[in-house]
């Protein structure tokens, strides 16, 4: 069936233009000033923006063994709902997807209940314990080409050098969550800082993070492998990124919404608890200026969807992380290309589509030509429009941004030529 979507400012060659588009399911057809298509569905955009898809390349779905925070379809739901048509599942589940046996029925899981493209991690290490690499050739035959431990550190030297090789030889990529527990006492919980001491919570100190992000950075520059950061929350880190590719390593880096919005003393309670925690206003303001000036590559949600049991806790019980997919664009457009005017929407969509799409091997997607996906979305960039926790598609409520307004709205999500969420 051929869709065209009419009365609407499509971000194409790097600017919004009146433009129409032609798709159907197997890719976008054709872009014009007018298209003539008798037969075709015609969508019309109100005049709104048309973007393409966005991609995350950081999200927990939950689902197998954490069914009750969150899962596959209803995790893929909350991305519809936030304009995120391709996004990729971190492994840290139960059972963990470390060979083909526990990856194969995953895929059919997903290739069932996904109503957006959901691309899966396997894990580095067998059952994310740090102590032997899993099969990863195995899961590569599957179609997996993205590894990572997300949640928990790899913490041995030579673990994390024989498992960069087998990503090299893979031509694979690895992201890494980089923490060293020498440096997180038990019960930490926020940034180690005069607040966190003021409160009376235990602080998280910048190292834990980028020390083993130097470790890995010095292995990746000597193995030659492709290394993404994940959720870099640290000038320290930054700083360190900055040096791995100046000295020539392939590694990139993701930082997410509420690190480039929140700060230390914004935290109130559980629902600003997430691991890396909410740093300084010096770090904050290090991480916009490093993805300002490529340091940082692009944007990704780390969206942690948890029950209200997991949360309804003292800050050093509560579970770590804040759901984002619902609230990431949104936030971010509002925030820094509206009020503060110091990005544009064309750089922003590089950061949340196109950056992404390139570096995690999606030819197809994170932009608006003939030939690419039909992964579309349609945005009201002229709104004012609370954010409702209790809205969200996501199973979870665990968002500090409940009751913010934003000027934002995704009206229309178009994944594969497919319509997977439309605003009532
Ligand atoms: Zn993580």
């Amino acid at each position: 069936m051929k869709r065209r979507i009419t009365n609407a400012e499509v971000l194409y060659n790097g600017t919004l233009q009146k433009l129409e588009i032609l798709f159907d399911e197997t890719g976008i057809l054709r872009v014009a000033e007018t298209i003539d298509c008798e037969e075709c569905e015609v969508i019309d955009a109100h005049g709104y923006a048309v973007l393409p898809g966005l991609i995350d390349v950081h999200v927990h779905l939950r689902e197998p063994g954490f069914e009750a925070k969150e899962t596959i379809a209803t995790g893929s739901a909350a991305a519809a709902h936030g304009g995120f048509t391709t996004i990729f599942a971190m492994p840290n589940l139960n059972p963990f997807p470390d060979c083909a046996e526990t990856m194969k029925p995953y895929l059919e899981k997903i290739r069932t209940d996904a109503v957006v493209n959901v691309l899966p991690y396997g894990t580095i290490t067998k059952g994310e314990k740090g102590a032997e690499v899993s099969d990863m050739a195995a899961m590569n035959e599957l179609g997996i080409r993205w590894f990572s431990d997300d949640g928990v550190g790899v913490e041995n030297d030579a673990i994390m050098e024989k498992a960069q090789k087998e990503v090299k030889r893979l031509d694979a990529l690895m992201a890494c969550h980089t923490e060293d527990m020498n440096y997180r006492r038990p019960g930490a919980s926020v940034h180690e800082s005069g607040y966190a001491a003021q409160k009376g919570w235990l602080g998280i100190p910048s190292e834990c993070e980028s020390e083993q992000l130097k470790r890995d950075l010095k292995l990746a520059e000597q193995t030659g492998l492709r290394y993404h950061g994940c959720h870099i929350s640290a000038k320290q880190s930054v700083e360190a990124l900055r040096e791995a590719k100046a000295n020539g390593a392939d590694v990139s880096a993701e930082v997410t919404a509420h690190h480039l919005l929140l700060e230390e003393d914004d935290v109130k309670g559980p629902n600003w608890k997430m691991n890396p925690p909410l740093r300084s206003h010096e770090d904050r303001m290090s991480l916009i200026e490093a993805l300002e000036d490529g340091t940082l590559d692009f944007i990704a949600s780390d969206h942690a969807p948890h029950t209200y049991a997991d949360k309804d806790k003292p800050m050093a019980q509560a579970a770590f992380g804040i759901i984002s997919l619902e609230t990431s664009f949104p936030l971010l457009y509002t925030e820094f290309v509206k009020r503060q005017k110091r990005w544009t929407l064309p750089q922003l969509v590089e950061w949340m589509s196109t950056k992404p799409a390139k570096r995690f091997g999606l030819e197809n997607k994170g932009v608006i030509r003939e030939g690419a996906a039909s992964d579309l979305i349609i945005v009201n960039l002229d709104t004012e429009t609370v954010i409702h926790a209790d809205q969200f598609a996501s199973k979870g409520r665990n968002t500090p941004f409940d009751g913010w307004t934003v000027n934002c709205e995704i009206t229309e999500t178009i994944c594969g030529g497919k319509t997977v969420y439309q605003k009532n």
